[in-house]
């Protein structure tokens, strides 16, 4: 006998039978006369670790304040297991929201922060030291149980209130910059930890971040949003590598950007013009751009090689000069100055020890990347 296959990858996203944990249904959002979020339809399904990704002010606490019963929407519908929230107080959702703050109490232990809010629920009070304990593993907490918050590090004190928002065992739990107050090193070790259990209870997280490399790391989808409206919503890699607009390449990772306007299309790739004497790029065509239409050209520097040799099996090469090189230890970035003015950098992986640069400051260089290393996005 065979074994029901199992899905290779997460995707509920793709499967049309699946049916979302959360909907939002043209939602929008009024503050008196300013629209802060603006007509959004967007599944989440369950256990899913979904990021809300955007600059500041674009509407991501708004949407996270809607779901946990804070704010109520000006327009639409959002449903939580499909049931309408209109209408339903926030302690009565099977949501639990975790602050930037952490908010505990300082006046008591670790063990009783947890239990505070078990002790107000209806769960049986026989039944709450157990859950105590059970949330001190989860978190790896168990020898802190009676600490008061201040004797504990900021990654200890992040993980408390963690425990805390899971104590209740809520379908959802909605993260406002949860790793904010932690240092660099830290803030990448708990990002781990939070994936594990995430998988571990199989709670969905909602959660909220200024950082990109934070989003790219914990999420299964990223949401990319500016000014009230999702731009575009898909796994970390898609977002990187097929990116919908040049906001979105902007906004995620480094990019070099080259605007133009399309000289032809043909099949799934485009030429752009973009310099006087220049030959039209090739790459990849997004939707949107048609022949003649302005448009930008977009590719990651990782994927812009550089040499001192004319490259001339690949269409796409310019020379330039190399204006400045930024040493990472693991990568260098050559930013090369082209004759139309133009900057554009190239990334390189250090593989070897460097004993002697091969190409250095006011070198005369070539740049050049395959047909399918960028894209021609509307602009
Ligand atoms: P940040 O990353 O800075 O936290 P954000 O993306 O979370 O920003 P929101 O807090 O959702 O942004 O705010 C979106 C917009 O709504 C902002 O322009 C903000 O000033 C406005 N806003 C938020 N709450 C209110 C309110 N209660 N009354 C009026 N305007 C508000």
């Amino acid at each position: 006998m065979t074994k029901p296959s199992q899905p290779a990858v997460f995707a509920p996203w793709d499967d049309p039978k699946e049916t979302p944990l959360i909907s939002f249904e043209n939602v929008s959002k009024r503050f008196g006369a300013l629209t802060v979020i603006d007509k959004i339809n967007l599944n989440i399904y369950s256990r899913e670790f979904f990021a809300l990704l955007g600059p500041s002010g674009c509407g991501k606490t708004t949407l996270m304040r809607m779901l946990a019963g804070f704010e109520d929407a000006s327009d639409g519908t959002i449903r939580i297991d499909g049931q309408d929230m209109a209408g339903i107080p926030a302690n009565k959702r099977a949501v639990n929201m975790m602050f930037q703050s952490y908010a505990l109490f300082p006046h008591l232990s670790v063990a009783n922060n947890l239990a505070f809010g078990l002790k107000r629920s209806d769960m049986p009070k026989s039944e709450i030291q157990g859950r105590v304990d059970e949330m001190l593993r989860l978190v790896q907490l168990g020898k802190y149980a009676d600490r008061k918050p201040h004797q504990l590090s900021g990654g200890q004190r992040q993980r408390v209130a963690l425990a805390r928002a899971l104590a209740k065992a809520p379908k959802l739990l909605l993260l406002d910059e949860p790793l904010g107050a932690l240092d660099k090193k830290l803030r990448q070790e708990t990002q781990f930890e939070l994936m594990d259990i995430q998988e571990k209870t199989g709670t969905t997280f909602v959660i909220v971040t200024h950082d990109q490399e934070e989003a790219m790391t914990v999420a299964s989808r990223i949401a990319v949003m500016d000014e009230g409206r999702l731009v575009q919503v898909d796994t970390a890699d898609r977002i990187y590598e097929t990116p919908n607009s040049v906001y979105v390449a902007d906004f995620i990772g480094d990019v070099n950007i080259i605007e133009g306007a399309v000289d032809s299309t043909e099949g799934e790739h485009a030429t752009l013009r973009w310099s006087e004497g220049a030959a039209p790029i090739r790459a990849m065509a997004s939707d949107g751009i048609s022949n003649g239409s302005k448009a930008a050209f977009v590719i990651r520097p990782e994927k812009v090689a550089i040499s001192v040799e004319e490259p001339k099996d690949r269409h796409n090469r310019v020379q330039g000069s190399v204006e400045d090189i930024a040493y990472l230890g693991n990568r260098s970035t050559y930013f090369v100055r082209l004759p139309d003015g133009s900057l554009i950098k190239s990334q390189v992986a250090n593989n070897r020890r460097i004993k002697q640069r091969l190409i250095t400051w006011e070198d005369s260089v070539w740049l050049s990347w395959s047909d399918t290393a960028g894209a021609i996005l509307p602009n």
